[in-house]
């Protein structure tokens, strides 16, 4: 069906002897845009595979059913079907804005220089990673380097950090973000693991301030609660080089922009980033909480939320939809029409 659209719109742009337009600049109209979210909405609602995470106790609890999608494009027009009111928290997802950060503050290779841009190969919260190359060969999206991420945040204490973190997540989502205390303390007092990841990082040089510390606000970040608009706003910011397409704000560094969608495409999708990639073309972020965003370069962020995860903890319904609406609205930034 792809191919077909892509065929029948370039007959179109060729009648109007306009031949090398981009297949994708004549597909992104807001009637195909509509036609695309509420149809994988349709599809995928009744999909009832994957589970809730429990390893967080309190994840356990959300709602299975719950179900949205919104897509925001660089021009800042919001699309939306389902659930978009519901808040899950964040999760892995706020990995890639606190990355962000960092590299704003301290350089775009003070990432790579600290845990490295590489794909682990190994579960999000591995041990066995940092032993491998001592810490480092990894990236800010796995638990380690998410911690170490974290640790580098400037700021004189820990409210000092945190109002940077969470500020920063505000301006990427257009509104001022809180936590969902419930999901904080559930992890805050079932976080032994990344305690420990933390201390082996400390060992290792990797995280320089206090281990415990970083640990608490890593564990605060993945628990700020978004709805899927928001998760759309803050990967349409990525998609337009930084700039909120909808408050209008430079939010980051547009010129670290492709090293952020670089680790995103080599690690947002924890194991299955790769299969992720080969479909998609997407660079995008998973997170526990259910949620995913994926940022079609130039074009538009989309995001969804459905809590049920499959045996790699990504969203089932999250990842389907996305790649149906992303292929119908020619997302794929590797798919071009030749001249
Ligand atoms: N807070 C979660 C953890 O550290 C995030 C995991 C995820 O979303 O991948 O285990």
């Amino acid at each position: 069906m792809k191919n077909f659209k892509g065929v029948a719109s370039l007959i179109v742009a060729g009648w109007l002897g306009a031949s090398a337009l981009p297949v994708a600049a004549v597909e992104l109209s807001s009637a195909n845009i509509e036609t695309a979210l509420q149809s994988a909405y349709s599809k995928y609602k009744v999909l009832k595979e994957g589970a809730n995470a429990d390893y967080i106790p309190a994840l356990a609890k959300v709602d299975s059913n719950l179900f949205g999608i919104a897509l925001v494009t660089v021009d800042g027009k919001v699309y939306s079907v389902g659930d978009i009111k519901s808040e899950v928290s964040i999760q892995s997802i706020s990995k890639v804005f606190t990355m962000t950060l960092v590299m704003d503050e301290s350089g775009v290779e003070s990432i790579a220089n600290n845990m490295g841009v590489d794909a682990t190969g190994q579960v999000f919260n591995s041990i066995v990673a940092i032993e491998q190359y001592k810490g480092a060969e990894m990236n800010a999206l796995v638990n380690p380097g998410a911690i170490a991420a974290t640790s580098m945040v400037k700021g004189d204490n820990y409210d000092g950090i945190w109002n940077r973190i969470l500020d920063k997540y505000s301006d990427f989502a257009g509104r001022k973000l809180t936590v969902l205390e419930d999901v904080y303390q559930s992890e805050a007092a079932t976080n032994q693991r990344n305690r420990a990841i933390a201390a082996l990082m400390s060992a290792y040089g990797h995280i320089k301030t206090d281990p415990v510390r970083a640990t608490d606000i890593y564990t605060r970040q993945c628990s700020v609660g978004v709805n899927a608009k928001d998760l759309a706003q803050m990967a349409a910011t990525l998609a337009n080089a930084g700039k909120n397409p909808l408050s209008g704000k430079q939010v980051m560094n547009a010129d670290n922009v492709p090293e952020t969608l670089a680790v995103m495409a080599t690690a947002g999708l924890y194991d299955d980033s790769g299969k992720w990639l080969y479909k998609t073309g997407l660079p995008a972020k998973s997170g526990v909480g259910g949620g995913i965003i994926a940022v079609a370069p130039g074009k538009f962020g989309i995001a969804v939320i459905s809590p049920p995860l499959d045996a790699a903890g990504n969203s089932v319904r999250a990842q389907k939809a996305i790649a149906d609406v992303s292929n119908a609205l020619g997302g794929n930034p590797y798919q071009v029409s030749a001249q």
